[in-house]
């Protein structure tokens, strides 16, 4: 699995409907790739923040801080955002 697959999975992956074999070699790939645990992480907490949203009727204000979650995201990760080694 290369991380243009993790890419391509990961949601699939955090909704726990990949099939065994390709959440084995996902998880096999994250725990050699940190650039890929880090999206997949990312995408976790943002997953979360869209069910919090869906369940208590988040207003447009966590809306723009997820935004700016995201853009100081981009900058601490030295501006590039998501990079495969
Ligand atoms: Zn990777």
């Amino acid at each position: 699995m290369t991380c243009r697959d993790v890419s391509r999975r990961a949601s699939t992956y955090l909704d726990e409907d990949l099939s065994l074999r390709e959440r084995l070699a996902l998880k096999a790939h994250l725990f050699i790739c940190v650039n890929c645990r880090r999206y997949v992480a990312q995408l976790a907490a943002t997953l979360n923040l869209v069910r919090d949203r869906q369940w208590a009727g988040v207003d447009e204000e966590a809306e723009d801080r997820l935004a700016a979650m995201f853009r100081q995201s981009g900058k601490s990760d030295g501006g590039s955002g998501f990079t495969c080694t």
